[in-house]
């Protein structure tokens, strides 16, 4: 199969260490809980070692007093400081590691604050990254050379749009520009033969109300997985979308960053990543370290998520040992303001859970604050005076009377770089 072929002879050309990566992958996900985290704990000391040669945790190391080379108690790790991304941007030359590395990757990442970050990945960093995701496809019965529809940026003037054609063809994959019927329409056929549908959730929950709006559910005889990434799958998008083309979307979890954090198995939960991070959660929160990140470590990350681990006993039906990451409920964003209280932007999707989860309100949402002790609530259905209530109703739970409602209704909600946020501030500080 001739696109087997050219993704079998890109991958040699681009990541040399990537069939043997995934080959190591497929072996270690038969291993036991144990054996697991022995090899992490292994890959954490040589990353720790690798770190040495980066002039900010070398400065770390002496001041701490800890010595990578020699074995560490448990509590030594847990001294190093949390790194956040106003650090990776500061002191972002010190963190590379001071090496003739043979092959890097340039990343560039921005965060919605709007800072891009920029730094530089060696080869077996990114190659694990992809042997990871592969893997996570394997568990669907899915190959990356598959026939899929790809859900990313589209906001391209027409030169750059040829050359995504171009490199879309050959990864034997294509995507919707836009959401016009008529696009629709012209993909149809297309669509029947798709293997898997990958990109952002928000997309392709927009793509499923289409295809039920003009069409109705599709039968898809090909299709094995929805990949939905960078985002919050809400709840009503699941159902949409099962309505919609037959299945669940599946969700992976990760950063530039911090690589694959966790990829979602076929019986439907998400598995942590132990051979390429480690993660730990504090006060809710992840911190996570790439323990591939040879060029630039990243040592207990703030990734800015707040998360729930599973039951550490629990077992998968899927065989995997890999710990469960029970859910992502979402970015630490800015605090909504009340008349005299904060709220974490969190409190929006509790609130939006409640309100499908109880009334069976499928609403597609986004709060706007503009001042203090007021919030706008724009929202692509159609308002009426009972909806209203019924919101005002559920949001007072949480706010009693120290926020004042605004409702809106709108086309569509703003995104930023493609993706689409909950909240949005415009309050300094
Ligand atoms: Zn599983």
């Amino acid at each position: 199969m001739i696109y087997k072929s050219l993704f079998h002879w890109g991958a040699r050309l681009r990541n040399p260490s990537l069939l043997p990566q995934l080959k190591a992958l497929i072996t270690s996900q038969n291993w036991s809980r144990t054996q697991l985290e022995d090899f992490q704990q292994e890959r954490l000391r040589e990353l720790l070692i690798w770190a040495q040669r980066a002039p900010y945790y070398q400065k770390l190391f002496t001041d701490l007093q800890l010595d990578p080379e020699r074995k560490w108690d448990p509590g030594d790790f847990q001294k190093l400081p949390i790194l956040d991304k106003a650090t990776l941007l500061d002191q972002n030359e010190a963190i590379h590691t001071q090496y003739p590395w043979p092959k890097l990757f340039f990343c560039e990442t921005s965060g919605s604050t709007g800072q891009v970050l920029t730094f530089r990945r060696n080869e077996r960093w990114d190659s694990f990254n992809r042997a990871s995701i592969w893997r996570g496809y394997q568990w669907h019965g899915v190959q990356p050379w598959d026939r899929n529809l790809y859900f990313w940026g589209y906001n391209f003037g027409s030169r750059k749009r040829l050359k995504t054609r171009i490199l879309d063809a050959a990864q034997n994959r294509f995507r919707l520009f836009d959401y016009r019927p008529e696009t629709l329409r012209a993909v149809l056929p297309r669509l029947k033969q798709v293997v898997y549908i990958h990109g952002y959730s928000s997309m392709i929950y927009e793509l499923a109300r289409l295809v039920l709006d003009q069409v109705g559910p599709l039968e898809l005889p090909k299709l094995k997985m929805i990949k939905g990434t960078s985002e919050k799958i809400f709840p009503h998008y699941q159902e949409t979308i099962r309505q919609a083309f037959g299945r669940n979307m599946i969700s992976e979890y990760g950063a530039a960053e911090s690589g694959i954090i966790a990829f979602e198995c076929a019986s439907g939960n998400m598995h942590l990543n132990m051979e390429g991070c480690l993660v730990e959660e504090v006060d809710h929160e992840i911190l996570v370290t790439n323990l591939l990140s040879h060029s630039f470590p990243i040592i207990r990350y703030r990734l800015g998520d707040t998360i729930r681990l599973g039951d550490p006993k629990y077992t998968c039906p899927c065989g995997l040992a890999h710990p469960i990451l029970e859910e992502v409920t979402g970015r630490i964003g800015k605090n909504l303001i009340g008349k005299t209280g904060h709220y974490p932007s969190l409190t929006l999707y509790y609130i939006f859970k409640n309100l499908f989860f109880e009334k069976g309100l499928k609403l597609n949402y986004q709060a706007h604050q503009y001042q203090k002790g007021q919030l706008v609530y724009r929202l692509t259905n159609a308002l009426s005076p009972d909806l209203e209530r019924q919101i005002r109703l559920e949001s007072g739970k949480y706010f009693g009377v120290d926020m004042d409602l605004v409702f809106e209704q709108v086309e569509t909600l703003q995104t930023y770089q493609g993706k689409l946020k909950d909240f949005i501030s415009h309050i300094e500080a």
